[in-house]
C-alpha cells in the first residue's frame, strides 16, 4: 500500500481523482464536510499559512502551515 503525501488533516477532506498517484504526486480533489467543493484560497502574505474557505458554510481548511506542520523547518532567527 502507497502512503500518499496527503497531509492528515486533510485526509478526511481530500478525494482522490487519479489513478497516476504515487507517493510523490496525488492528484485529488478537497471536499469539504458540507459537500461544498467551492472554496476560496487564503493565503497570508509571508506565504506560511494557506487555506481554503467553504464557499457555502466558511469552514476554514488548513492546508499549509509552516509553523504547525513543519514542512518548512527553516525560520528566521533574530
Ligand atoms: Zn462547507
Amino acid at each position: 500500500m502507497v502512503e500518499y503525501p496527503i497531509p492528515r488533516h486533510i485526509k478526511e477532506f481530500f478525494q482522490l481523482v487519479s489513478t497516476n498517484n504515487n507517493e510523490y504526486e496525488v492528484k485529488g480533489n478537497i471536499k469539504c464536510s458540507c459537500g461544498s467543493e467551492t472554496f476560496s484560497i487564503y493565503q497570508s502574505n509571508d506565504k506560511m499559512i494557506v487555506k481554503l474557505i467553504c464557499q457555502k458554510c466558511n469552514k476554514e481548511i488548513i492546508i499549509f502551515d509552516a509553523g504547525k506542520h513543519g514542512w518548512n523547518a527553516r525560520r528566521c532567527s533574530i
